[in-house]
């Protein structure tokens, strides 16, 4: 009996502690790993490109990961989603949609056609420029970001600096993936959430 129990403190204890060594992402959902395809040198030469055709192929599968962001995002009070074009519309509004929450758009440059907010930024392969529509967010608003992948850092914290320019609160960044190594999540100036962090591989 008492080595029962000791056998049953120590799983215990092992357990205890190799929770405390690994993040939520890293506990939970390795499940989406055998979704994504690295497709190397895409879209320039030196780049891992992160796919996950099949995730959005499978229904089941596609579900499971916005109600896992649904999960944890219920009790934040949100007043809306903001999605980055163009992956994060993906997650975005299927999110939006879960949890009956407004949608908005940070697009492209030149793809919104009434009074725009602009900012330019820098990404791991170029540059490029987001726009939001002034109206979409009112000031004091709560609202996730989401895209589809984290790797500098450097539109998250853009389409960020926009949500604030409507006066509205940037609670958190999520997004599918974290690339590991790129410094996204120390660069990012928000909380951040990923469903699972992978290491960058070039
Ligand atoms: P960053 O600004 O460096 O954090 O880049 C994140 C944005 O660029 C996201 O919208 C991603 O969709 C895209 N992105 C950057 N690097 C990759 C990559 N290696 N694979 C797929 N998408 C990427």
């Amino acid at each position: 009996m008492e080595h029962f129990m000791k056998t049953i403190a120590f799983l215990l204890l092992t357990a205890f502690s190799v929770n405390t060594h690994l993040s939520a992402t890293e506990t939970k959902n390795e499940w989406i790993e055998e979704y994504i395809i690295t497709v190397p040198d895409f879209p320039k030469t030196g780049i891992q490109f992160k796919c996950y055709p099949d995730l959005l192929k499978n229904p089941k599968a596609f579900h499971r990961a916005t109600k896992t962001f649904a999960e944890r995002y219920k009790n934040f009070d949100l007043d809306a989603i903001v999605g980055l074009d163009s992956r994060g519309f993906i997650f975005g509004a299927a999110l939006a949609y879960e949890m009956n929450l407004p949608f908005v758009m940070i697009r492209k440059a030149g793809k919104l056609p009434r009074k725009s907010e602009r900012i330019d930024y820098a990404l791991e392969y170029g540059k490029a420029s987001f726009e939001i529509e002034v109206d979409s967010l009112n000031p004091g608003d709560r609202v996730l970001i989401v895209d589809d992948l984290l790797a500098t850092g450097g539109t998250a914290n853009a389409a960020a600096a926009l949500v604030e320019r409507l006066g509205a609160e940037v609670v958190e960044v999520a997004c599918l993936i974290e690339l590991e190594g790129l410094h996204g999540r120390k660069n990012l100036k928000y909380p951040f959430y990923s469903l699972i962090s992978i290491e960058v591989d070039e």
